[in-house]
């Protein structure tokens, strides 16, 4: 009774505290990682308040302001907490690090280094005993979403990002990982509020960009990357011969900003650019490459057969020189 007390306690705690996840005693419960009911309580926050659209109605600026935040939570996704914070597939100041460390943090996909030690371990095992989100071993649904609802998969491991958990500013950012999307409400609110007086042809308020600009804005976000989890392990062309089940998928590479081309990157998984041909439209990349010429990120890591981008080229491609994470 005692222990389910202070598991509950526990549980409350780590909504404020996401290090005080260390001390729930279900971390160390025999077995696989399995569902919690109050696990689920952040995604249904999530999709009930896209509900309020149907009471705010909408705006072209809410719509705007919509896009807007996916397009730049999503290269703060793809860009730094992927290729940089999980593969280090570049090299940047620590003031831009903590700025799209920040960003990504308004993602509600939690904090960077929670999220890079455990996409670490998918690169370790991919589809193998241990993925902790395999499609293959555990099914879809706990590809998409079910291994986010288990308190064994809440604990961030530092030791597995030595490298990063090195700033306190990142490791502040991911113990409170709650308050950026907070943050980010407050100021849509007061953003959709001021406008409200001062612009009122823009028909716009605070609930009516709080509907749009976070929740439907954050659900999208929400289900594009945990697809790369769920659907790029299962649909798709397979280039190279992977021990994973790893595929490229077009379609979620354009809503990835390029993470799509998931086989590309389990074979290279270092490497900073996912679309390897022309056709392979990797946007992270092209910002990437962007970012460097303005001096804001360099020493991005190429692919190793850079002398020859062609197709066929590529296809004949087979000694994994970039290595794993
Ligand atoms: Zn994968
Ligand atoms: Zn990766």
């Amino acid at each position: 009774m005692i222990c389910e007390k202070s598991a509950r306690a526990n549980s409350l705690l780590r909504w404020l505290d996401s290090d005080s996840v260390n001390e729930d005693p279900r971390l160390n419960l025999p077995g696989e990682p399995r569902t919690e009911c109050d696990r689920w309580l952040p995604f249904i926050f999530l999709h009930a308040g896209c509900a309020l659209v149907l009471f705010t109605g909408c705006s072209d600026f809410a719509i705007i302001v919509c896009a807007a935040l996916y397009c730049i939570r999503m290269f703060a996704i793809t860009g730094f907490y992927h290729r940089y914070f999980s593969h280090r597939a570049f090299k940047t100041s620590r003031a831009l690090q903590f700025l799209f460390a920040l960003i990504g943090s308004a993602s509600m996909q939690r904090g960077p280094l929670w999220w890079a030690a455990h996409h670490r371990v998918h690169h370790a095992r991919s589809d193998k005993y241990g993925d902790l989100h395999s499609p293959t071993e555990r099914g879809f649904v706990w590809s998409h979403i079910g291994w986010l609802t288990s308190t064994k998969n809440m604990a961030t491991n530092y030791e597995k990002v030595s490298d990063f958990a090195k700033f306190p500013e990142l490791r502040f950012i991911n113990r409170f990982d709650w308050a950026m999307p907070l943050l980010l409400i407050a100021l849509l609110y007061l953003t959709g509020d001021v406008l409200k007086a001062s612009c009122p042809a823009l028909s716009t308020d605070g609930w009516q960009l709080v509907a749009w600009g976070f929740f439907v804005s954050t659900t999208i976000l929400f289900h594009a990357t945990c697809s790369i989890n769920s659907v790029a392990h299962l649909f798709g062309y397979r280039r190279f011969e992977t021990p994973d089940n790893s595929r490229n998928n077009p379609i979620l590479a354009i809503l990835t900003f390029g993470e799509g081309w998931h086989n590309n990157h389990h074979k290279f998984s270092n490497c900073a650019r996912q679309g390897f041909t022309w056709w392979e439209l990797d946007i992270t990349y092209a910002m990437l490459v962007l970012f460097s010429k303005c001096g804001l990120v360099y020493d991005l890591k190429p692919l190793p057969c850079t002398e020859s981008l062609s197709e066929h080229a590529v296809f004949s491609y087979v000694d994994d020189k970039a290595g794993g994470a």
